[in-house]
């Protein structure tokens, strides 16, 4: 859930075993968003980002998997966001996907955050045949000097020409109105120079552009006392898979530290309704970040205001 999903959100009242707890986040009965880690690999090596340590198997999500998922969730109304901590254009099979949750599902989005290196123009129409909802590319500059230090491994100027070549056939083929594209990026001191260029160029071109903080990943750098004692909000309505088939608390627990289930032996269903989920839910909405390995070192939402959400007696 995003701070602004959260800002509107009824605060949640909770089973009587949470009776206890400091806040009452309002948990969903169901999750509205899943991730699927369907390959393991990224194109690019970007310095800030922990995709380059995953040495899990299989470096593929087997098609009976993925379609287990897409198949235990259907009607549920669930954003399927087929990529992890990895480019979802490695996995040539993003179309096929696409479609199989489409075609099957009314009530289903599907919704990709790419770097844009791989967008090809069949891609980019097959996709859009195929029924994609919305197409993020993190674009982090405006010139290969202040872009290719972070994207390191890919060309400046072929992200330029292949998203920009999309966005044009985006437009000229009627998807203005049925499909939400964004440019966003990451500011930080060596680019923040560009950003008046950067939204002049890419606004005309897509529906939004949005300029970003730099976050910190878990595990980063940060010390055991300067644990955030606070709710969360990424784990009220959210749900990840490996490509192991095991579901993890969060999108940020690279190295599976906080596994809660894994959909070979479980439904989706069983899984969100887990006693080791609804564990790890019930410490975080009494602020015990420290009690949980993953979340001990993890600073998200720390300047967030949860104070409509805590419980008085
Ligand atoms: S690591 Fe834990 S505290 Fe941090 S965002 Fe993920 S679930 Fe929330």
């Amino acid at each position: 859930m995003r701070p602004q999903q959260a800002d509107d959100a009824t605060p949640g009242h909770g089973p009587p075993e949470r009776a206890g707890a400091r806040w009452r986040m309002p948990i969903a009965a169901r999750p509205k968003y899943i991730q699927l880690e369907t390959v393991t690999k990224c194109n690019a090596k970007c310095p800030f980002c922990p995709q380059n340590e995953i040495v899990r198997d299989p470096a593929r999500m087997p098609e009976e998997m993925w379609k287990k998922i897409v198949d235990d969730t259907r009607g549920w109304g669930i954003t399927y966001r087929p990529f992890l901590t990895n480019e979802p254009f490695v996995d040539k099979r993003m179309p096929e996907i696409t479609r199989y949750i489409k075609e099957n599902d009314p009530t289903a989005r599907v919704e990709f955050n790419t770097n844009g290196e791989l967008m090809t123009e069949k891609l980019g129409r097959e996709l859009l045949e195929a029924g994609v909802d919305i197409l993020r590319f993190s674009v982090d500059g405006f010139s290969p000097e202040t872009y290719e230090p972070s994207r390191v491994g890919i060309d400046y100027h072929k992200v330029l020409e292949r998203v920009t070549a999309f966005l044009d056939m985006w437009a000229r083929d009627g998807y203005r109105d049925k499909v939400f594209t964004e440019l966003r990026m990451i500011e930080v001191p060596e680019n923040s120079h560009e950003i008046e260029a950067y939204k002049a160029y890419w606004k005309p071109r897509c529906t939004e552009v949005l300029v970003t903080e730099l976050y910190q990943w878990p595990w980063t750098g940060q010390k055991p006392e300067d644990v955030v004692l606070k709710p969360c909000l990424k784990v009220l309505d959210e749900m990840f898979f490996y490509t192991d088939g095991n579901a993890t608390l969060c999108c940020w627990d690279v190295h599976e530290k906080a596994v809660v289930g894994n959909v070979t032996r479980q439904s989706v269903a069983e899984i969100w309704d887990s006693h080791a989920a609804a564990c790890l839910r019930d410490l975080l909405d009494d602020g015990r970040r420290d009690l949980i390995h993953l979340c001990s070192r993890c600073n998200a939402y720390e300047g967030y205001d949860f104070s409509r959400f805590e419980h008085e007696e």
